[in-house]
């Protein structure tokens, strides 16, 4: 008898206290299946026999396979397959945020005495982590132009990956990624990219040469603000070290999030549509405004960074960022965003709903001199009715002056 089913009934004559221990192993109700895969709840995970056993663990390196909670569960094995699906990858892992992505890959890849270099564009923890973590591990980094401009002149002898976040975070600089992607591989570096703002749908970093590609998930693809969750996918050759280094630091997330964040992918085109929609309605009458510099939102033809865009994205999303007119000074753009009453006020983005949030850019870059520029003020634009948001927008405005 095959041990993995449960017998029918339990064993005869067995205890209350074993009876509690072996009832209810069996399927519900005979039938169908439903549509979407089980939330697989595993630790322990059991064999038929020790012959079984440790042929799967002679196997688990190369192969995904069900052998301890660690390692993945079918849920979880599911939405990987999803992401990898999305990314044009050999295979993707899970991870519990996206920054904890983020960190793993940099783990994953680099050794001390290594150099890193990173675009000037990067979500700003990312950034961090160069000084709590890879400089006192003696991981050299140089950031580069979030353009990519000045990649060559900054590779040096130790030099052995290349970072990039395209478009970027805050004001969705792009970088030509396929150029970035034919530099690194004619002297063997690795092209990591984070593809948060493209979520597999918009941009697709694998397809355009690069190595690797990190997604915050807990962004468009959960899609609804209440989980969190990194996804790492990866091209055949640069799977392993990722897998053996995620094993061995124990790296795994929740099947419930995973089954949370796979729910959300199945409506993820549909609402990155009306996202991208609604944003550039409301992108178009920020650039009417006389109180704004510049809007950004690489969609816009004016957007420095546009022909890349319309080259190799297939479209853009909700975020929509705009600096202020220089004499508007901080405690302005604050009473903007005090006074808006459909957005939230906080950071992340990526859910159904609109949020607002100030920007520092002269903290957030340092290779682009931001001190002589107005408040930039993110927007993230739900999928609210975009003639609400802008009646909230120009109440907001009027704050401006008040
Ligand atoms: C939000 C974000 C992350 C980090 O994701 P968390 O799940 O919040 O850790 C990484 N990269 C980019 C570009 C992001 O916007």
């Amino acid at each position: 008898m095959n041990k993995t089913s449960p017998p029918a009934t339990s064993p005869s004559g067995a205890s209350p206290l074993t009876r509690l221990v072996h009832a209810g192993k069996q399927p519900a109700f005979d039938g169908g299946r439903p549509v979407n895969p089980p939330v697989v709840r595993a630790s322990t995970v059991l064999f038929d026999n020790t012959a079984q056993q440790r042929e799967m663990r002679m196997r688990r390196g190369d192969e995904r396979l069900f052998t301890y909670g660690a390692r993945g569960n079918p849920t979880n094995f599911a939405l990987e397959d999803v992401v990898s699906e999305l990314e044009g990858a050999y295979r993707t892992r899970l991870f519990p945020t996206g920054l904890a992505a983020i960190a793993m890959t940099l783990l994953s890849y680099l050794k001390p005495g290594d150099h890193l270099l990173m675009s000037d564009s990067v979500y700003e923890p990312a950034r961090k982590l160069v000084g709590s973590f890879l400089t006192p591990y003696n991981i050299r980094c140089t950031f580069f132009a979030a353009d990519g401009s000045d990649v060559e002149e900054k590779i040096e002898a130790g030099t052995c990956m290349i970072y990039a976040e395209c478009p970027g975070s805050l004001v969705y600089e792009m970088c030509d990624l396929p150029r970035l992607a034919e530099i690194a591989r004619v002297r063997g570096l690795l092209l990591v990219a984070d593809n948060t703002w493209g979520s597999g749908c918009q941009y697709r970093p694998l397809a355009l040469g690069a190595d690797v590609s990190i997604m915050a998930a807990t962004k468009y693809l959960s899609g609804h603000s209440d989980v969190m969750m990194g996804t790492v996918a990866t091209t055949k050759d640069t799977w392993q070290a990722l897998a053996e280094r995620s094993d061995a630091f124990g790296m795994t997330v929740s099947p419930d999030d995973a089954y949370l964040v796979l729910r959300g992918t199945r409506s993820l085109a549909a609402r990155l549509a009306l996202h991208e929609s609604h944003g550039l309605q409301v992108a178009y009458w920020l650039q009417s405004r006389s109180e704004v510099a510049t809007v950004f939102c690489p969609a816009l033809p004016d957007h420095p960074g546009h022909a890349l865009w319309q080259r190799d994205c297939k479209g853009s999303n909700g975020l929509v960022s705009f600096e202020l007119q220089p004499g508007f000074d901080q405690r302005a753009a604050e009473r903007l965003i005090d006074s808006l009453q459909l957005f939230g006020i906080g950071a992340s983005w990526g859910g159904y709903e609109s949020l607002v949030t100030l920007a520092d850019m002269r903290r957030a870059r340092s290779v682009t001199d931001w001190s002589d520029r107005g408040q930039v003020i993110r927007l993230h634009i739900g999928l609210e009715d975009p003639a609400d948001l802008l009646r909230d927008l120009l109440q907001g405005f009027a704050a401006l002056t008040a």
